[in-house]
């Protein structure tokens, strides 16, 4: 029989759970708040619950942990790049960032990547196996233990497609905003996707208020086909149109991520043609020169560029701001940690 990862549970699956096998309903919100609050990783950690209970539960159940393999601090910004081992031997990484609003963190909600896009060290890896809600919020509770921080801010953009996940990644939201766990805000949390359309309907229509993230990296279909495979099944005009949906049904402004890359994008042809897209739409644009990623021959804008592309997209009244690459002596880009340690150990 499989356990089950009981950080993954909310409140009411784990009260039946307990009641099930005729525990008391009160100790359901004391086994929770030792994993959500006090984030313990052991079941002997949980002082005030009786043995029987903790054994009873622990041959049916687990606690998902997510260790720490290797922890990068970048010299320049602060920036902490966390590569992270689950008991499975799996990997994923995860930042966080210092901003001066808060402590942010990017986490994985995949090890590994379905999705194949060709600028993306993860994308060129492949796809290994999903994580559960309950790994997704590990990864934040060991970083602000080891760090001593709160994290104010969630961003899933890390190693895979978090909409290639739905059940999970809407399951850790929840979690992740229980006011008896960490109690995050929804719109303190960023779902990044490369555009899995029908995935964002199921998205806006449970109307959580988290902001949606789009990652474009092109303006036509043409460009965007080359560089990320999903194109091919759902094409610009479907994604904006889903993208409308989503701000119409939330509220939310749509975040566009597009990476800069010199001579593919980067053109003041390619900043009018996105803005014909997106104009009068509720929006904002994040050009971010690309980090190069060895292998794939792509180097990020020069600054001439952005500032010209940038001022393309302000004649059409659409904002953009260009957030520069964090942590770039730590490979903070996603997927390059992983992949060297895989190396060195002898894998991809
Ligand atoms: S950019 Fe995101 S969606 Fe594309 S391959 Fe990398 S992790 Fe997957």
């Amino acid at each position: 029989m499989s356990l089950t990862d009981i950080k993954s549970l909310n409140i009411s699956e784990l009260t039946e759970l307990l009641t099930s096998r005729g525990h008391q309903r009160f100790r359901a919100d004391q086994i929770y708040s030792w994993l959500h609050q006090k984030c313990v990783t052991s079941f002997s950690e949980m002082t005030n619950i009786p043995k029987k209970l903790l054994s009873d539960l622990e041959s049916i159940c687990y606690i998902s942990v997510a260790n720490i393999e290797k922890k990068l601090v970048s010299s320049y910004d602060n920036t902490i790049k966390y590569l992270f081992v689950f008991p499975d031997g799996e990997y994923v990484e995860a930042v966080v960032m210092d901003y001066r609003h808060g402590y942010s963190m990017c986490i994985s909600t995949q090890v590994g990547c379905k999705m194949g896009c060709t600028f993306c060290a993860t994308g060129k890896g492949g796809f290994t196996r999903n994580l559960t809600a309950g790994e997704m919020l590990s990864q934040i509770h060991t970083a602000q233990k080891d760090l001593g921080i709160r994290i104010s801010n969630v961003v899933l953009m890390g190693m895979g497609e978090p909409l290639d996940n739905f059940q999970n990644v809407v399951r850790f939201i929840r979690l992740a905003t229980d006011e008896k766990g960490l109690n995050l805000s929804a719109r303190h949390i960023t779902l990044s996707t490369c555009g899995l359309v029908p995935k964002i309907y199921e998205l806006a229509d449970l109307n959580i208020p988290i902001t949606l993230s789009l990652s474009l990296h092109a303006p036509n279909d043409e460009i965007r086909s080359k560089t990320m495979p999903v194109n091919k099944k759902y094409p610009l005009a479907e994604v904006f149109k889903a993208c409308r949906y989503y701000a119409d049904t939330t509220g939310r402004r749509i975040t566009y991520e597009y990476a800069m890359i010199s001579g593919v994008n980067d053109s003041d042809d390619c900043a009018r043609q996105l803005a014909q897209h997106i104009r009068g739409t509720l929006c904002h644009v994040n050009l971010i020169p690309v980090n190069p990623v060895e292998g794939t021959g792509y180097n990020p804008s020069k600054d001439k560029r952005l500032t010209s592309f940038v001022s393309v997209l302000s004649g059409y009244n659409i904002n953009a701001t260009v957030r520069r690459t964090l942590g770039s002596d730590i490979n903070a880009s996603c997927g390059q940690l992983r992949g060297k340690n895989l190396k060195n150990k002898g894998g991809v």
